[in-house]
């Protein structure tokens, strides 16, 4: 596949089942399997996997954009999706002693029959995805887990889950490991409800793990190696794909705002609602600048993961930061544009102006970034 037909093979996607169903998946809080099935289905859950395991190969400049066409019309799906490729990401980058056991597993996400996601976050170390409460604990050959994971999107409905523990010896609070823990393995459940603001229809549930046995061929890390593929395998990826799931909500945002002003009427004038008023037109001008501005970023975003320079770690974190401000910003814009046919959900731009909130908090949190960022420029260690 190329990046052209990716590209093309999600906006048809988007166009065809994402847009006329994300309304009500959202109010319903229903995670779409059909969506799951058409992105298998049309290679894309493979698309950054490398060819010999059936993949497209293809790099950040590809799932940039394909996961901004998708939140364009669905951030709940594009979020599904980000999550998958993550999760992919770090299966793919196991140690060479879990080959045997991952490959068949990768083949079948090549084929678009397995869908994976991490479950960092801990009830007891909360948004510090980097420091594991659970501790992996030796069993014969493997480890036995028990974890109180607190959100991990497509609960329940992934095929498997990319779950942080520190490693039986491990000394530190980052000193973690990564395992692989099939939907099916016994102690493992969903432990609760997602019912969030929004990203409602992508069921970032909790999830419990008792006495979790995990296989030493599932183990993706060696022990305490966890950490650092957290911040070379997932973060740049995590952060480039929360960047264009903010930019396809900003597109959105601002497509639904342009639409509402020019066919929203003041009857009494005869003129729409943008040919009345200069105010409004300065505030969708806004919009459209801020969402270029992102567009702009993640493109330096993706030439520095292209061609890694010493700037390429600042760029990682200042893009998801700023796209996180971005999408509430504009979204905000697009909610007071819209006055009171947004408020009272008339139109989409309720969703999306919930949904631009989840990019913020999800963590590395906008306030983590800016900390990190503000201690590398002093030369501050950041742990
Ligand atoms: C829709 C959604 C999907 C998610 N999916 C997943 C998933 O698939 N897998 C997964 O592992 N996790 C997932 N998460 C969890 C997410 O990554 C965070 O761990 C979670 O949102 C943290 O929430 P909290 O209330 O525990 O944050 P807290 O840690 O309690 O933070 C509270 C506030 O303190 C601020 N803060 C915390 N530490 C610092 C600091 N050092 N400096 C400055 N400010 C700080 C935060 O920015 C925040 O404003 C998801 C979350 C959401 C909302």
């Amino acid at each position: 596949m190329t990046h052209d037909a990716a590209v093309l093979e999600a906006g048809e996607i988007a166009n065809r089942l994402l847009a006329p169903s994300a309304g009500q998946n959202d109010k319903a809080g229903r995670f779409s399997a059909e969506a799951v099935e058409s992105l298998g289905d049309a290679g894309l859950l493979g698309l950054l996997l490398p060819a010999n395991f059936g993949g497209s190969g293809l790099g950040p400049r590809t799932f940039a954009a394909v996961t901004a066409t998708l939140a364009e019309a669905d951030a709940s799906v594009a979020m599904v999706y980000l999550m998958h490729v993550l999760g992919t990401a770090c299966i793919s980058a196991a140690r060479p002693g879990a080959a045997a056991a991952l490959t068949p597993i990768l083949q079948q996400i090549a084929t678009g029959r397995h869908l994976s996601t991490l479950a960092f976050s801990e009830a007891g170390s909360r948004s510090h995805f980097w420091a594991p409460i659970s501790r992996a604990h030796r069993n014969g050959n493997g480890v036995r887990i028990s974890a109180k994971k607190s959100w991990v999107t497509s609960a329940g409905h992934a095929q498997s889950y990319v779950v942080s523990a520190l490693a039986p010896e491990g000394a530190g609070p980052t000193d973690s490991t990564l395992y692989l823990l099939a939907a099916g393995t016994r102690g493992l459940s969903v432990a609760g409800p997602w019912d969030g603001l929004g990203l409602r229809a992508n069921a970032s549930a909790p999830i419990a793990l008792n006495d979790c046995e995990v296989p030493s061929e599932f183990q993706l890390t060696d022990d305490g190696a966890g950490f650092p593929a957290m911040l070379n395998v997932v973060l740049p990826l995590f952060c480039l794909g929360t960047a264009a799931v903010a930019l396809g909500l900003c597109r959105a945002a601002v497509a639904g705002t342009a639409a509402h002003l020019k066919n929203a009427k003041f009857e009494h004038l005869g003129k729409s609602l943008g040919e009345s008023l200069p105010t409004l037109r300065a505030q969708l001008a806004a919009m459209q600048i801020d969402t270029d501005g992102l567009a702009a970023r993640i493109d330096d975003l993706v030439e520095h993961l292209e061609k890694p320079r010493e700037t390429t770690m600042l760029r990682v974190l200042e893009s998801k930061a700023a796209a996180g401000d971005v999408a509430i910003s504009v979204t905000s814009t697009a909610m007071r544009t819209c006055g009171g046919a947004a408020f009272s959900k008339h139109l989409s731009i309720e969703r999306l102006f919930r949904d631009a909130h989840a990019g913020a908090v999800m963590a590395p949190t906008g306030d983590v970034l800016r900390e990190f960022i503000g201690k590398s420029l002093l030369g501050i260690p950041l742990f």
